[in-house]
């Protein structure tokens, strides 16, 4: 048995026939590019902020501009510091980096994957201006203490939900808690639309102007008008046309997710992998389903060898990337991601997985334990 480590496929048949229409519409419109009226983007808007209970949702181009524009909106810049996981994708980082601001990383906890709260503090100084907490995997980051901290310290934050559509603490979305939320729509994403997408939600009327100006060259609703230089960072109307299509599914598709997470978790109990884990009162998106073994690498390869797409998110962690070299960062440092670095593995998830499957694919690691 073959099966892919996500499946965009099954999921375009199961909807084409929406799917199609949907497109064919923005073409008949030629309402390509999200300038400030273009319907299908303004009605991804307002559904997605209705999805997160936001006031306010700005689309954009993709969740590496949704940080930026995000920091932006705060007034973060040169010279300023922002606190990062050590653990996630690039972009976190390089959004900090891009507006011209540092990058401070700061360990992971060993549970739930997440920015360790209790490593916050250490790393502030005078020019810290926010914390970046990441939705890992799916699983909600301690957002109480963050914001405790955040307040304590004068500090903003941007949640970055690009993992993490849907996730919940005690029935509250994420995106909503932080100054900001900040959303990708890359296809592989919960919500994934047909090419680049992001978006962010906030419920700063303030702060929302500011994302729409920076996002559409400094003008709000009035063309020619420009309040501030800005940039580019529209989304297209095919893109919001599809994410329009797909966000009906969303939370069905989460609780899919959860039901073959819960699955591979009963199947692979008492094997000498750990698990992922949700902290109760939260609602994991279950972007990913990642365990941890020390055999890592031999049974990533053995289950290839039967079939079975597996990923490494990530590989190496942020501080040990060549690009971030020039901080000469140290294992000491960062004991919990470079331990896990090496050890942690994704296995295929996606609302269409079957439960055949997820037999299957535990079978095979059942297997590689027993042989
Ligand atoms: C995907 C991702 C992003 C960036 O999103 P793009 O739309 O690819 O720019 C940012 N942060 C995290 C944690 C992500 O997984």
């Amino acid at each position: 048995m073959n099966i892919p480590f996500v499946d965009l496929k099954t999921q375009y048949l199961s909807l084409k026939g929406e799917i199609d229409k949907a497109i064919f519409d923005v073409i008949e419109d030629l309402s390509f590019v999200g300038t400030s009226n273009n319907k299908y983007v303004s009605e991804f808007e307002n559904k997605f902020s209705e999805f997160t209970t936001a006031k306010y949702c700005i689309a954009c181009a993709n969740g590496t501009d949704s940080l930026e524009i995000s920091l932006k909106a705060l007034g973060i810049g040169i010279g300023d510091e922002v606190i990062v996981p050590s653990l996630s994708w690039i972009a976190t980082s390089e959004a900090v980096s891009n507006i011209g601001a540092t990058p401070v990383f700061v360990d992971i906890e060993p549970e739930y994957y997440t920015i360790d709260v209790n490593k916050i503090e250490e790393k502030i100084t005078t020019k810290t201006k926010a914390i970046i907490p990441v939705h890992l995997y799916g699983h909600p980051a301690d957002m109480e203490k963050i914001l405790k901290i955040a307040s304590k310290n004068n500090l903003k934050v941007v949640e970055d939900c690009a993992q993490a559509h849907g996730a919940k603490i005690n029935g509250k979305v994420v995106g909503t808690f932080g100054d900001l939320g900040s959303f990708s729509f890359f296809p592989g994403k919960n919500l994934g639309a047909f090419g680049d997408a992001g978006g962010i939600v906030t419920n700063n009327e303030a702060l929302a102007k500011a994302c729409r100006m920076i996002s559409q060259h400094g003008q709000l609703d009035k063309k020619h008008y420009h309040y501030i230089e800005g940039r580019n960072s529209r989304m297209d109307g095919i893109q919001a046309s599809v994410l329009n299509v797909k966000l009906e599914y969303l939370t069905r598709w989460n609780d899919l997710r959860n039901e073959k997470a819960l699955l591979y978790s009963n199947l692979l109990n008492g094997l000498p992998i750990q698990l992922p884990k949700g902290k109760s009162g939260n609602f994991h998106a279950f972007h990913l389903y990642v365990i941890r073994c020390e055999c890592r690498d031999d049974l990533m390869k053995y289950l290839g060898e039967r079939g079975i797409a597996t990923a490494i998110q990530y590989p190496t962690s942020l501080p040990f990337l060549e690009a971030y070299k020039q901080g000469k960062h140290i294992k000491e440092h960062f004991p919990i991601s470079y331990e896990y670095q090496s050890k942690i593995l994704s296995l295929p998830i996606f609302p269409e997985l079957t439960s055949e499957q997820v037999v299957f694919i535990t079978d095979q690691i059942t297997g590689y334990f027993s042989k």
